[in-house]
């Protein structure tokens, strides 16, 4: 592998709960990709849906990582202290972004004739883009897709290969703030990796179909395009993304590095295919690296 210099990584959790094995997963991913390219690994708290925010699960993710010696680059950064951020984002995209007044049953209501996911997805008709109709407020704000031809991105996922979505088709225009008064998890994270220099992406594969939006962003804000691996995620008995609602247990940050290993670092390590049998965490992660480097050759894995 050829060590790239300029290599600069994330973790970017949301503080929804503490560290589980889904989002270990995750951590573990990203960390060994950054260290197999000597990169840097920063680590940002996503707590932009400040509704989901659950006290104290930013600290308790950073002891967690701290304890399965994770050591992050720089200072954690909070997407709360970023507004600023976002609001030039805004005024730069000036007229591609509308209000939009819909509400959620509206907008369903629109789309009876659909099906599948297709309807799941409420994809946006385009009710308020050229205008919100007489006594309407505007609630939320939108950025327009562009309608003919059809926007279609693509681009080679590390990990899973080529993909593709069209934009206009499966999506629609998309909220970049939202109708409850936060700003929206595509337009933060674009900001955010653009402003902090990201240049590879390694996350959970729950985001792949997140990816194109992001990539449409970037190319309408002049942000440079990062590469992206996205990592199978870890599901329950009746295929759940793992997650504190569908009972992952909590990482107790109090445990004995013995038992954090067992339990946790070396079960996240078996479900990314890597085959290691440290007995410490410093050993961990000495086999874990050249582990990950040699699971890159065999990407990307098409499904
Ligand atoms: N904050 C997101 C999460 O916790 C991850 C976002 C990302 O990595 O782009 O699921």
């Amino acid at each position: 592998m050829t060590a790239r210099t300029s290599y600069i990584g994330r973790f970017a959790p949301s503080p929804t709960g503490p560290l589980h094995i889904g989002s270990l997963v995750a951590a573990m991913a990203s960390y060994l990709d950054a260290k197999v390219h000597h990169g840097q690994w920063l680590v940002r708290i996503e707590d932009v849906d400040v509704g989901r925010n659950v006290p104290g699960a930013d600290e308790h993710i950073l002891a967690s990582l701290r304890r399965c010696g994770m050591h992050w680059d720089g200072e954690v950064t909070w997407q709360t202290q970023r507004y600023t951020l976002y609001q030039q984002a805004m005024e730069q995209l000036g007229d591609l972004v509308y209000p939009c007044g819909c509400s959620r049953r509206e907008i369903a209501d629109s789309q009876l004739n659909l099906t599948g996911q297709q309807a799941q997805a409420l994809i946006y008709p385009g009710i308020c883009r050229d205008g919100l109709a007489p006594g309407k407020v505007g609630r939320a704000l939108r950025l327009k897709v562009p309608q003919t031809p059809h926007c279609v991105l693509s681009f080679e996922d590390r990990w899973a290969g080529h993909y593709s979505q069209d934009l206009t088709a499966e999506v629609g225009d998309f909220v970049l703030h939202r109708a409850d008064g936060y700003w929206a998890y595509q337009l933060a994270v674009v900001v955010d990796d653009g402003a902090q220099g990201i240049t590879d992406i390694v996350r959970g594969a729950d985001l792949l179909d997140s990816t194109p939006r992001q990539l449409y962003l970037q190319q309408v804000l002049g942000l440079p395009q990062p590469t992206y691996l996205h990592v199978p995620v870890v599901v329950n008995d009746v295929g759940e993304k793992l997650s504190k609602q569908t009972g992952a247990q909590a990482f107790d940050t109090g445990a004995d590095p013995q038992v954090l290993l067992r339990d946790a670092m070396l079960p996240a390590a078996r479900f990314l295919s890597l085959d290691i049998q440290a007995e410490t965490i410093d050993a961990f992660w000495r086999d874990a690296t050249p582990a990950w480097a040699q699971l890159l050759q065999t990407l990307p894995r098409q499904p």
